[in-house]
């Protein structure tokens, strides 16, 4: 029998995107896998059932039973890890820190669970990088959000009434999310500024318009991330970055450390120091934000006029081509793996050895592992 793959609705509030296109679903079969949909998967990302070319459209609970490959955007429901067979495959965005009880479940059914953001970040994975090709989707939209929230033009304006100064937009954090953001100011023609404690992000920023804010303070990790600042450097950096807010009319902040908490750059304190009608967009508004004042899901506006939007997951705002994006990531993960029509996985590769979460019963990843079963090594 060749390899079932199975895609079903998206249940997770808002989520608009799918794990599977018409495009990647025709290379999925010339490989010889069976694709098996439940009726209806891709419709809010406006594919409908006969684009995606599956051999069944099935019900939720026919499609779960059959999967040997459960490809999805968000963490699968508990129950619908219960309908699994054991031993199937599941490649998601699994959020192993969020959801203990979830891991548990993978990891008792058990199933070879795949969790996309535990891929190593090689040369070699960047085709598969979900953290990528969705950090760029959540860094243009913000701009948009930002645009469409500002009380100003961000280009300059020369008109018959005068001439109008472009909007100064601050991009905080400029990884995959902070750079789209910048190109994306750039090209609506503000006058562009990013940081970041990544030194090397110096040279980016500025190859895209942008000018690089020098607050001092650099915090390069291991690789190519950010490490967490220490009490000194944070408020060395908070310092300087008050000073700067004053002259800045939107801000888009993007700035995260990997596995916790964003790190909370703008104070209530900053915010009261900024120009009345100023507008924050917080992209890590899910993981705690980097401003004070963000409550994931709403905007807040502050007593002098700063409004602060929290926005949760931006990639499912564009879900036409976030889904092309992810779809195709897990497409070149799953190639991996799949030949003739079969599945084999290489455990001494490490993109598939890193980035399994379960398997066997038992968690792969360590520190998901100490998380969950509360067990140092
Ligand atoms: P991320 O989403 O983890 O973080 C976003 C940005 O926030 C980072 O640039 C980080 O340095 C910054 N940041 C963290 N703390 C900060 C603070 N206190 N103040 C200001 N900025 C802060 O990062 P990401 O976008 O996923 O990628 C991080 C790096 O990894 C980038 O250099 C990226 O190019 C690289 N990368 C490599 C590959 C690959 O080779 N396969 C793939 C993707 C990303």
């Amino acid at each position: 029998m060749p390899v079932a793959v199975v895609v079903l609705r998206e249940t997770a509030e808002g989520e608009r995107r799918v794990a599977l296109t018409p495009d990647v679903a025709k290379k999925l079969k010339s490989r010889g896998a069976q694709i098996l949909i439940e009726s209806g998967a891709g419709e809010s990302a406006y594919f409908s059932d006969a684009s995606l070319g599956a051999s069944e459209v099935l019900s939720r609970s026919e499609a779960l039973a059959r999967a040997d490959v459960l490809l999805a955007v968000q963490p699968p429901r508990i129950e619908d890890i219960a309908a699994l067979k054991a031993g199937a495959v599941v490649i998601a965005q699994l959020q192993p820190h969020r959801d203990p009880a979830r891991v548990q479940a993978l990891r008792d059914r058990p199933i070879t669970a795949f969790a996309m953001e535990l891929l190593p970040r090689t040369t070699r994975a960047q085709a598969m990088d979900v953290l990528s090709s969705q950090a760029a989707v959540a860094g243009y939209k913000a701009v948009l959000i930002a645009a469409e929230a500002a009380p100003k033009f961000f280009p300059m304006l020369t008109t018959a009434a005068g001439t109008i100064r472009p909007s100064k937009v601050l991009i905080v954090g400029a990884g995959v999310a902070g750079l789209q953001a910048i190109a994306t100011a750039r090209r609506l023609g503000a006058q562009v500024e990013g940081f970041d404690v990544r030194p090397e992000t110096r040279e980016q920023i500025e190859s895209l318009g942008g000018k690089f804010v020098d607050l001092g303070v650099s915090a390069a990790g291991s690789g190519g991330y950010a490490r967490e600042l220490t009490a000194e450097e944070r408020e060395r950096q908070q310092q300087a970055l008050a000073e700067h807010l004053k002259g800045v009319d939107v801000i888009v902040t993007t700035a995260a450390v990997p596995g916790r908490q964003a790190p909370r750059i703008i104070s209530a304190a900053m915010v009261a120091g900024m120009k009345p009608g100023a507008v924050i967009v917080d992209i890590a508004a899910e993981t705690g934000g980097n401003c004070e004042l963000t409550e994931a899901g709403r905007t807040v506006v502050s007593p002098n006029g700063v409004s602060v939007i929290g926005t949760v997951n931006l990639p499912a705002s564009a879900p036409i081509h976030a889904s092309e994006m992810y779809a195709r990531n897990l497409y070149n993960f799953l190639e991996l793996s799949l030949a003739d029509g079969t599945l084999s996985l290489d455990w001494d590769d490490e993109l598939i050895a890193k980035t399994c979460l379960t398997r066997e019963g038992r968690i792969q990843h360590e520190p998901t592992r100490q998380l969950v079963e509360g067990v140092t090594p």
